[in-house]
């Protein structure tokens, strides 16, 4: 996660214009830990910015992406989610209510990388699957 001028540095050096709408979209995403959807960054982006459109937000995250700023999660469901950490981490899925929560595990930064015929491995992260601590609780209540 970058602060704002690390920001500005970072769009200048890459000759991207820095908008007040991309500004707003990443520091929304730096300021969240769900790792959200483009929708869910748009609905709680409109209501401070009118003119914001949800295609607009799905460029500026490809733009933030292909300048390595933000990094897609895989998640269960089809939409692409989100994350403001590009630094090696790890998730913990929720199959449930589709919630992903940052883990951070050095054990989990030192995988072998896989033997795999071919294959050139460029990073990692260890994703698991499971109930989230409110999706757990919950399920726990309807099967007393
Ligand atoms: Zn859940
Ligand atoms: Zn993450």
């Amino acid at each position: 996660m970058k602060n704002r001028d690390e920001v500005r540095e970072l769009f200048k050096a890459k000759k991207v214009p820095l908008t007040h709408q991309r500004l707003a979209v990443y520091e929304e995403l730096s300021g969240r830990k769900d790792h959200p959807s483009a929708e869910a960054l748009y609905e709680s982006l409109k209501k401070d910015y009118p003119s914001l459109s949800l295609a607009t937000v799905y460029k500026t995250l490809q733009t933030l992406h292909e300048m390595g700023m933000v990094a897609r999660v895989d998640s269960p469901a089809a939409q692409a989610r989100y994350d403001a950490i590009v630094e090696t981490h790890h998730h913990a899925v929720c199959t449930a209510c589709g919630r992903i929560e940052d883990l951070f595990d050095p054990r989990l930064d030192t995988l072998p990388a896989p033997k795999a015929e071919g294959f050139v491995p460029s990073g990692h992260s260890v994703h698991f699957h499971g109930l989230c601590a409110r999706c757990a609780k919950a399920s726990a209540q309807k099967t007393r």
